[in-house]
């Protein structure tokens, strides 16, 4: 499993400008790499390797300014060339993609990357030779510790936590808000536990999530309460000579706005998750399977539903729940609202969004639309693990091609 740490760094004025010096150089060299598959199939039906492109990098090294670049860097960008090749292969060959998006030339770049290597350290109890990565940090004791960056040096980066596991990739981004970096570290697998106790969930616009305890989380609208500012900011960058010195400012405070409403989601998101397994010490958690991308084809909800981001909500839940142990499943969400928790019928007319109240016709069931909802998931969970049970409790004990059949 890999783990991504992001920490906040604060290169100074002269290694700013090496890394923005950096950034053109990728660029060019991204550009270069994917001119010359398109050039060479075009000139003879050639198809060029990632191996072939970094035996001519090695070539091109040899005698030329590519010397003074880093060599790990230039590797990485002939890979996500690589892998954009790769990726618009897979897209032909799907039937369901409706553009097919042959890579495009990069404007800029923003991000550097670069693997770590592996160095030979002796190991002084034995005597042998060991093949060990090494940390890109270098602690200082103070407040900021130091991050090693090929050919530029040491540079400050504000790390609030340890890392943990083996480091194995490196990213420096720059963001509107400043630099960060990113080290991806390898770290074993957790063993998933036996579940249980089990939690439905259902999303919605009104209440971010409701539980099948009727436990109810608010929705923030993050979006909805800096609309305001994003409009006037954007007004502001319209009414400025395009790329003008106050061009450029409007832009910068128009970028910085947006990603503090991203980060305050995220954060939001990642915290939410992490309390609906470990507050009530759930094992498991089961929600429905929407797709976000179609809902937001209705143009009155559009706004509310990308602010909501339940798709980016489940990812984090069923990330938090490999990292744990625990488990994380998605039902079909068919007519979970219109269905009574109680005795399973269905009512016929459909609830209406401002109608907040379940009530059953035949059982005389009265509950709130969202947690008979969530009842109802956690049921259809149970069913498919259990054929046909009503149990709240889930166990490992399942039919593997009954649960085949209910999850697809
Ligand atoms: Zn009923």
């Amino acid at each position: 499993m890999k783990m991504t740490f992001k920490f906040r760094a604060k290169p100074t004025k002269t290694e700013e400008r090496w890394l923005f010096s950096e950034f053109r150089h990728q660029k060019q060299l991204q550009n270069y790499m994917l001119q010359m598959r398109s050039q060479m199939w075009d000139y003879g039906s050639i198809s060029v390797s990632r191996y072939d492109q970094q035996a001519h990098l090695r070539k091109l090294r040899e005698n030329s300014h590519y010397r003074n670049h880093p060599q790990d860097m230039q590797v990485e960008t002939i890979k996500r060339v690589d892998k954009s090749i790769d990726n618009f292969f897979g897209r032909c060959k799907d039937p369901k993609a409706k553009k097919k998006g042959y890579p495009k030339f990069k404007g800029s770049v923003r991000s550097l990357t670069w693997s770590l290597r592996k160095h030979k350290v002796k190991d002084k109890a034995t005597g042998t030779f060991k093949r060990v990565r090494q940390t890109p940090i270098r602690e200082t004791g103070t407040r900021y510790n130091r991050l090693k960056v090929p050919k530029l040096g040491e540079i400050k980066i504000r790390q609030h936590r340890r890392i943990v596991g083996d480091p194995k990739e490196v990213t420096l981004k720059k963001t509107a808000r400043g630099w960060y970096c990113f080290i991806v570290c390898e770290v074993p697998d957790t063993l998933k536990c036996v579940p249980k106790s089990a939690c439905g969930v259902d999303v919605g616009t009104h209440d971010f999530l409701t539980t099948s305890e009727g436990k109810k989380e608010g929705n923030p609208r993050f979006y909805r309460q800096a609309e305001q500012k994003l409009i006037r900011l954007h007004r502001d960058l319209s009414r400025k000579q395009y790329r003008s010195k106050r061009w450029y400012k409007a832009k910068d405070a128009l970028a910085k706005q947006a990603d503090i409403v991203a980060c305050q989601r995220l954060d939001f998101l990642a915290k939410t998750a992490y309390k609906l397994f470990h507050h009530k010490d759930f094992d498991a958690v089961v929600a429905e399977k929407l797709k976000p991308s179609n809902m937001v084809k209705n143009r009155y909800l559009a706004k509310s539903i990308s602010d909501a981001s339940w798709g980016m909500f489940f990812e984090w839940c069923s990330w938090v729940a490999k990292r744990d142990g625990k488990h994380f499943h998605q039902v079909p969400p068919h007519h979970t609202s219109q269905t009574c928790s109680e005795c399973c019928q269905k009512s016929p007319v459909k609830l209406k969004l401002s109608e907040r109240v379940f009530h059953c016709k035949s059982c005389g069931l009265k509950l709130d639309r969202d947690h008979n909802a969530a009842l109802n998931i956690l049921h259809r969970a149970a069913c498919a693990l259990r054929g046909e049970v009503w149990d709240t409790i889930l166990t490992e004990t399942r039919n593997p091609l009954l649960q085949q059949a209910c999850w697809s």
